[in-house]
């Protein structure tokens, strides 16, 4: 992380980030507010100068009190698989990166919502980092701002969003509602709730929290094993919080909103994949409308464990299947680039050898 021990004051910056504004508290009177929101979420442009039909002195105006782009610079690192790694560096140098992912015209982004992580998963390149900070609703939002701009087409064209990027959402809970409400906002993104998913690695209070907000956004839980003992070993917060605690709340979730939970579970080898632990885990989502996603995990330079082999993960998938546990194993995009789950925050040779792209490309 850099060396930099001040806070980030983004207040300290000379101009305001407009996109911590829900669209009802933009500039303006009425209709000005519903143009700018308009040029901001639909058209995606990323200067006042741009907003065109607004007066000029109007635009000169808003560009001396407010600054629409979070990152002094945007990279792209493009996957063979058509999934694009994006770099951003923040205003204050540090970093953060986001995924775009264009298949089966479902275009999805996933975003971060941290520097880093202070959960510090041993199977998580971003968890080996340590932590930057939280992002700010602004930094959230502009990721896919950023990465519509890039591809050329509007952000309303991205249905799909996934909080799985570097971080820890319930750890930033109040940043990361404030962004997803502009994402939901027919005024601001026009988002489906069940098209938002949230990932966390399992913080009780923060899953109470978005049970009481009521979003309707969807909630995959980082599980990774079904007894305490395993999960401790891979999970630092798992002393904290018993797998319990976190299924109570979880079930809390799932009474308020109806929604179906995922439970991730990334398969290491010696450590998670035993028969023992698809027939525990069977036993623990019984009665729950729940869904487990198998990910086979992705290595990088470093990573103190390693994963099951193919067959261990069909056969662990079987097990769960034999138990009646909808499953689904999830082989992942973006390996090459470093953009996979988990990969986020490597600098590997290999994504320096892609040269980014100029920031207009495609328009
Ligand atoms: N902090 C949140 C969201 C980001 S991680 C969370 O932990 O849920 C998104 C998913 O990728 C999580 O399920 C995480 O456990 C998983 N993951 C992290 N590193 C991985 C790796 N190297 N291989 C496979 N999955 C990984
Ligand atoms: Fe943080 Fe999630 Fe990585 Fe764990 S898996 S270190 S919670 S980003």
């Amino acid at each position: 992380m850099a060396d930099d021990a001040r806070p980030f004051r983004p207040e300290a910056l000379p101009m305001k980030p407009i996109l911590e504004l829900a669209p009802e508290e933009l500039p303006g009177e009425g209709y000005r507010k519903a143009q700018i929101a308009h040029w901001l979420y639909a058209r995606g442009v990323r200067e006042f100068s741009e907003m065109t039909d607004l007066p000029k002195g109007l635009r000169e105006a808003l560009a001396q009190e407010w600054r629409i782009s979070e990152f002094a610079l945007v990279e792209a690192y493009p996957s063979r698989d058509g999934s694009v790694k994006y770099l951003f560096t923040l205003l204050d140098g540090k970093k953060t990166e986001a995924v775009y992912m264009p298949y089966e015209n479902r275009k999805t982004v996933c975003l971060s919502s941290m520097v880093g992580c202070p959960a510090g998963c041993t199977f998580c390149a971003t968890g080996a980092l340590g932590f930057g900070r939280n992002l700010t609703a602004a930094e959230i939002l502009d990721q896919l701002l950023a990465i519509a701009y890039h591809q050329g087409i509007s952000p309303r064209e991205i249905r799909n969003v996934v909080l799985m990027g570097m971080g820890e959402p319930l750890l930033n809970l109040t940043n990361v509602l404030k962004a997803v409400r502009t994402l939901l906002h027919p005024k601001g993104l026009a988002m489906s709730p069940r098209r938002i998913t949230l990932s966390t690695v399992g913080i009780p209070r923060g899953i109470y929290r978005l049970a009481e907000e009521d979003l309707g956004i969807r909630l995959a839980l980082s599980l990774h094993a079904p007894d305490d003992e395993t999960r401790k070993k891979i999970i630092p917060t798992a002393h904290r919080y018993p797998i319990a605690e976190i299924m109570e709340a979880v079930r809390a979730y799932y009474a308020k909103t109806k929604r179906r939970v995922t439970f991730e579970y990334t398969l290491l080898q010696g450590l998670n994949d035993h028969p023992w632990q698809a027939r525990l885990l069977s036993r623990l989502l019984k009665g729950l409308s729940a869904h487990v996603n198998l990910i086979p995990f992705n290595p990088w330079p470093g990573a103190p464990v390693k994963g099951t082999p193919k067959a261990g993960i069909l056969a662990f998938a079987e097990e769960l299947k034999r138990q009646g546990i909808p499953t689904s194993v999830r082989f992942s995009r973006g390996q090459d680039v470093g953009a996979a789950c988990g990969q986020l925050a490597l600098r590997t040779p290999q994504a320096l050898t892609f040269k980014p792209l100029p920031e207009d490309a495609g328009r």
